[in-house]
C-alpha cells in the first residue's frame, strides 16, 4: 500500500457492512497554517477541520465543494475549510487576538456544514456545539442530518493532520450481526492512538485496528491544498462597498486591493476597474 503524504484513501469493511475513509495532510496541512500565526490550539482545530472537510467530501455523492464552518462567540471566533470533489482544500481561522486558552474553543458555538454544488442549490445542516471534540461535533451531525451511523477519530500536531471515518453503508439492511460488528468496531478504534494515527502508514493503522477483518482498499487520491480565489470574485468584495467609502479609498490609495484570506493573493483594482465593476453590480 502506497501511503502518499497529503491523501485520501478509501477502504471497505466487508463482512461488517462498513466503509471507511483515512485522510492524511502534510504539505498542505503546514502551508495552510503557515499564511498566519496561528495560536497552536487554533492551528490544531484548524488541521482536524481541513481533514475533516476531506473525509466527508469523500462520503458524499456531488461535483462542487463542501464547506465546514465553525462559529463562537468565544475566544475563537470563526474557522472555516474548504475542500471540493478534486480534493482540493483551503481553510482560515479568526480568534481573538487578546485570548491565550483556546481548549473550550468550540463549545457553545455552531458548526456548520454546508454542500455548495458548482450548480444548484446549497445545502446545509448546522449541529450546536456541545462538546470541545470536533469528532463527536461530525458524530452528531451525521446521526440528525443523515441519519447514518459514522465513527470519526482525530488528530494534529505541528507537522500533520490525520482522521479516519468509519461509516455503515447507506441502503443496508442490518441485523444482529451487524450491530454487533459496529459494536466491536467502535471499541477496536477507540484503541487507537493519536500518535499511531499521525506516524504510522495507513496499512500499519488498517491491520492493527482491524486484524480479524477483510478490509478491501482503495488506491490513494492526493489531496492539495489549492485556492480557488479569482480576480472576478474578488470583485465581489467591491460591489458590497458603498460609494463614499470607494470615493475615500480610491482618493487615499489610488486602487482598492481585494486580499484573499485563504491564500493571501492579492488583487489589485484601480479606478477604471472600479467604475466597471461598479456597473456590473447586479
Ligand atoms: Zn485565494
Amino acid at each position: 500500500m502506497n501511503n502518499t503524504p497529503d491523501s485520501l484513501q478509501r477502504f471497505l469493511i466487508n463482512r461488517a457492512h462498513v466503509r471507511g475513509v483515512l485522510v492524511k495532510l502534510q504539505q498542505s496541512y503546514l502551508t495552510i497554517i503557515s499564511q498566519q500565526h496561528y495560536p497552536e490550539t487554533i492551528a490544531h482545530l484548524l488541521g482536524e477541520t481541513l481533514v475533516t472537510s476531506a473525509l466527508l467530501t469523500s462520503t458524499i455523492k456531488f461535483q462542487g465543494t463542501l464547506i465546514m464552518q465553525l462559529q463562537n462567540q468565544g475566544p475563537l471566533e470563526l474557522l472555516v475549510a474548504h475542500c471540493n470533489q478534486q480534493l482540493h482544500i483551503r481553510g482560515v481561522a479568526k480568534w481573538r487576538e487578546d485570548e491565550e486558552d483556546f481548549s473550550d474553543a468550540l463549545e457553545g458555538g455552531t458548526l456548520a456544514i454546508t454542500i455548495a454544488p458548482d450548480e444548484g442549490e446549497r445545502y446545509q445542516g448546522i449541529v450546536q456545539l456541545e462538546t470541545n471534540e470536533l469528532a463527536k461535533a461530525v458524530e452528531t451531525y451525521f446521526d440528525q442530518s443523515e441519519q447514518l451511523s459514522t465513527l470519526i477519530v482525530l488528530a494534529a500536531d505541528q507537522h500533520a493532520a490525520a482522521g479516519l471515518l468509519l461509516q455503515k453503508l447507506p441502503n443496508h439492511l442490518f441485523d444482529t450481526a451487524d450491530a454487533d460488528n459496529w459494536a466491536d468496531l467502535e471499541t477496536q478504534l477507540k484503541q487507537l492512538y493519536t500518535h499511531e494515527l499521525l506516524n504510522l502508514d495507513n496499512e500499519t493503522i488498517l491491520n492493527r485496528l482491524f486484524p480479524d477483518e477483510d478490509v478491501i482498499v482503495y488506491d490513494p487520491e492526493p489531496v492539495v491544498f489549492r485556492c480557488t480565489c479569482t480576480e472576478e470574485r474578488s470583485a465581489n468584495a467591491i460591489r458590497t462597498l458603498e460609494q463614499a467609502d470607494i470615493d475615500e479609498l480610491l482618493g487615499i490609495y489610488k486602487e482598492i486591493t481585494v486580499t484573499c484570506e485563504f491564500c493571501h493573493h492579492s488583487y489589485r483594482f484601480d479606478a477604471d476597474k472600479v467604475i466597471a465593476i461598479k456597473q456590473t453590480a447586479n
